[in-house]
């Protein structure tokens, strides 16, 4: 079969080769089954191990867009006693702060230049500054104007302050190499249709294991999107 190849300039969705067009054409398979099962078990370990030992860390598929996956790890993480803060340098870290704001999290803003480098000193200060922080959500790289974030750094402030640690790694997740547990990050959200080419509609969470697993008393703020269920 030939396809039309169009070659799309955008960073996601992104043009995706006929073996990953054909790939699809598979025979029906039934979601109740264990074929199934397996598929998405086999699915979500192979993505895992681009981040982080399947032994500790897990990931969760959406079917969704990225943003979704982001949503679905903001509303699910934060206990009603938790307070997030968030780097905004950017669309997308703007986007973090329109989900905290509609699930009526107590967040903190940080705003930074969307093309110069985070101010590591400033951020300190910050979290040293305000009372009561368990959660810090960044990008690590910033779609829209292309700034790569100093995720390592900030994770290490996270540990430093026993701050969980959340990346939207969209972008940067397949092209730029992330470790989870060097960088410290409990959560990192990446998605089908950006670095590695496939087609758009599913989200991952990597999560965790341990951090996943404390989130089962965090009363549900959705269902669909909760991360723990
Ligand atoms: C593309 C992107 C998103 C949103 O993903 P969608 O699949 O378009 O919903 C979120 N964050 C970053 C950094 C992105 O590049």
């Amino acid at each position: 079969m030939q396809i039309k190849r169009n070659v799309l300039l955008n960073p996601g969705p992104a043009t995706t080769t006929d073996s990953v067009k054909l790939a699809q054409v598979v025979t029906d398979i039934c979601p109740r089954e264990k074929e199934f099962g397996d598929l998405m078990e086999y699915c979500a370990t192979e993505i895992t191990k681009f981040v982080g030992d399947p032994k500790d860390y897990v990931t969760v598929l959406f079917g969704g867009s990225g943003t979704a996956t982001v949503e679905a790890i903001l509303s699910s993480v934060v206990p009603e006693n938790g307070r997030i803060l968030i780097i905004d340098n950017g669309a997308y870290g703007k986007r973090m702060c329109q989900i905290t704001k509609i699930y009526k999290l107590d967040t903190v803003v940080f705003e930074s230049s969307s093309i110069e480098p985070i101010d590591l000193k400033a951020l300190e200060e910050v979290i040293k500054g305000e009372k009561g922080l368990t959660h810090l959500a960044m990008i690590h790289h910033e779609t829209t104007t292309g700034l790569l974030n100093d995720i390592a750094a900030v994770g290490k402030l996270c540990a430093t302050y026993k701050i969980s640690f959340i990346v939207d790694s969209m972008s940067g997740f397949a092209a730029i190499p992330v470790d989870m547990k060097a960088m410290n990050i409990d959560y990192l959200a990446a998605s089908s249709n950006k670095n590695i080419q496939g087609m758009a509609g599913i989200g991952f969470a990597i999560c965790n294991k341990k951090a996943l697993l404390a989130t089962e008393s965090i009363p549900m703020r959705n269902l669909y999107l909760n991360l723990y269920a």
